[in-house]
């Protein structure tokens, strides 16, 4: 088990990269939500993370992330599912999420859809060519979002996306700020940015990200899957 002490210094380092970023770019740090992304690893560490203050989590794998939320759920948490969604299983994430990062596909969102309590949730944008990766492709944001915006039950934040391996991150980044843009034409208050990973999240806070997704920075290495 990683020590109270060890998780408190990667804590502390990440916060003052986040305060050190924010400055550079005159935002205000407290206006940046970090979400630790726990996949791969036990509870244990959820709940050693909660006593040093963290609340907001982050999983990708519905059946982990159930698994954890169920175990933790004496713990006031706010779970952040970031993962590729079935819809098949999209309506069971809605039951432990807070908010859902990874709305790619209009069947998503429509098993999203009618709900009687309002769920927060990002629309993925897709930085790559591959189709096989998460995220809606670039030219179908706008029809996405539309999609999003009609259906009950939806409350959009803004957009989410992964820096492609082997482009500069902070291009990336940039890329996603136009696409917020666009979002927001849309959905005026959809201004939110989920954006940066460990090895990313200095250039994502410099192009406006508010929600970063920080795993191994923070966690240590992830165990290999089982
Ligand atoms: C795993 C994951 C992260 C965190 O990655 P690290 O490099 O460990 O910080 C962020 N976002 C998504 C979508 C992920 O799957």
């Amino acid at each position: 088990m990683t020590s109270l002490e060890v998780l408190q210094d990667r804590l502390d380092a990440v916060h003052s990269g986040i305060s050190d970023a924010a400055r550079q770019a005159a935002r205000d740090p407290r206006a940046i939500t970090t979400i630790v992304v726990t996949k791969f690893h036990p509870a244990e560490l959820v709940r050693q993370l909660h006593g040093l203050g963290v609340r907001n989590f982050g999983e990708n794998r519905h059946q982990e992330a159930q698994a954890k939320a169920e175990e933790l759920r004496d713990l006031d948490i706010d779970w952040h599912f970031i993962g590729q969604l079935q819809s098949k299983k999209a309506r069971q994430v809605r039951a432990y999420a807070r908010v859902i990062h990874s709305l790619d596909r209009p069947s998503v969102v429509d098993a999203l859809a009618s709900h009687p309590l309002s769920i927060d949730c990002f629309v993925q944008l897709n930085l790559t060519d591959d189709d096989g990766r998460g995220g809606v492709r670039d030219a179908d944001l706008e029809r996405l979002t539309e999609r999003v915006v009609a259906t009950p039950g939806l409350s959009l934040l803004g957009v989410m996306a992964v820096a492609p391996v082997g482009e500069d991150p902070r291009a990336a980044f940039a890329r996603v700020r136009v696409a917020s843009e666009r979002v927001m034409a849309i959905a005026p208050t959809a201004r939110f940015i989920s954006a940066g990973m460990s090895g990313d999240y200095r250039e994502a806070v410099l192009e406006g990200a508010t929600h970063l997704r920080i795993g191994s920075a923070i966690t240590g290495n992830r165990p290999v899957a089982g």
